[in-house]
């Protein structure tokens, strides 16, 4: 390690909590590449988890974000802006669902949102208040948003966690009938469950859940702040399914970089919400919704979605070919640029040696290597990284 990375990782050391352990440190990024403090450059397919769907630094990005900040960054929820009502113009509109917007920073706070909405219309239509959530589903690090994450390792320590919530088995919708009670409001889960391990529900289930949804007056909500923003070939992993939402959430991609989250409603739920009852202060910033204007202009100009699909199947198909060489390869999964590939073994080791090769992935679910590289990714640099891929692979696991 050179002497940039080293002095700036001590004290990382000395003044960070350690809620991570990272060995890179990072200067710049452009399109599907970082480079570090040491002039060191990296493919990114990790997207800094999600954000650079449209890569890193896109000019149209760099230039509202410029702008904005110029003409003003923050004005309060007191007053409106032009960018946050049009952007959530453009989400209504995305969506097809007919409803309103609320904006905040993150994907816990969107989570939080949804289920501070549903708790709100549920215990005013029959007391209901309780929550089906999905093991290995992942909605944050909130005390709420952690309960309803049903995963041990994010939960430990933080008792006592909030009431309210059931878990099910994804994609098995007879524990999800069995999780439902009287007391339930609604059912939240990810299309394409991400951090548990890129795995998607399948059609049946997702048009299961809507079915009980409807038959028992409850909340579908779909957590999209992974998925969404065009990750895995349509605006939202939802409309890969043959159901509509209730509700969704979106944040990580939404603002090319800078903090936001948001909360889609159809029109059902749209004014659930009342004057004084729900806020955030930063919530709507204008210069994150100027950014976010820009990430859809480029999806759209640059037909990021087709991108996603196309190159995510080439994609797909050179990690089926590593599967097929690797006893200790699995499988591949995901949609889209959402992909993991299940190892036999400690993913971490995987993504150590793509890291060396030049390449950043992450892991997923315990058993997954997970890739989300940004959307516009080329056919040229796709080439370079599988085989950068290729030659990792053969190091972990042999020739
Ligand atoms: C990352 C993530 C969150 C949490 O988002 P933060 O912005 O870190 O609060 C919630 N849900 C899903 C599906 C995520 O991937």
């Amino acid at each position: 390690m050179s002497n940039k990375t080293t002095e700036i990782l001590d004290l990382y050391k000395k003044v960070m909590m350690p809620t991570f352990a990272p060995s890179v440190v990072l200067a710049t990024g452009k399109g599907v590449t970082v480079r570090d403090v040491d002039g060191l450059v990296l493919y990114d397919f990790t997207s800094g988890i999600g954000i650079h769907n449209v890569g890193y630094s896109h000019p149209k990005v760099v230039q509202a974000i410029q702008e904005q900040a110029a003409a003003l960054t923050h004005s309060s929820n007191l007053f409106a802006t032009e960018p946050q009502v049009k952007l959530a113009e453009k989400l209504v509109e995305l969506s097809g669902l007919g409803g309103k917007v609320f904006f905040c920073n993150s994907g816990a706070e969107a989570n939080e949102a949804a289920i501070k909405l549903a708790r709100k219309w549920g215990n005013a239509n029959g007391g209901r208040y309780e929550i089906v959530t999905f093991r290995r589903g992942f909605h944050g690090r909130t005390l709420a948003t952690v309960t309803a994450t049903a995963q041990a390792w994010c939960q430990e320590g933080y008792d006592p966690l909030p009431v309210g919530f059931a878990y099910a088995d994804f994609n098995d919708l007879e524990s999800v009938k069995a999780a439902i009670s009287d007391k339930t409001v609604a059912i939240m889960l990810e299309a394409i469950q991400g951090e548990g391990g890129v795995t998607p529900a399948t059609d049946e289930f997702m048009r299961g859940i809507r079915q009980l949804c409807d038959e028992k007056n409850l909340l579908m909500i779909c957590d999209e702040v992974q998925s969404g923003m065009g990750r895995t070939g349509t605006w939202f992993a939802w409309q890969g399914y043959d159901v509509k939402p209730d509700l969704f959430t979106l944040a990580k991609a939404i603002a090319g970089g800078l903090p936001m989250g948001a909360l889609v409603s159809n029109a059902k739920f749209a004014d659930v919400f009342t004057p004084g009852s729900h806020a955030s202060t930063f919530g709507g910033n204008p210069v994150a919704a100027a950014a976010a204007l820009a990430v859809i202009d480029v999806i759209e100009s640059e037909k990021l979605l087709k991108r996603a699909t196309e190159i995510g199947t080439l994609f797909r198909e050179a990690l089926q070919a590593e599967v097929d060489k690797h006893d200790k390869l699995l499988e591949v999964r995901g949609k889209g640029l959402m992909l993991g590939v299940v190892v036999d073994g400690d993913p971490k080791e995987v993504v150590e040696a793509l890291k060396a090769q030049g390449i950043l992935a992450l892991t997923a679910g315990g058993n997954v290597v997970r890739f989300l590289p940004p959307l516009v990714l080329r056919e040229e640099d796709l080439e370079e990284a599988i085989d950068m891929m290729s030659d990792a692979f053969d190091c972990v696991f042999g020739e």
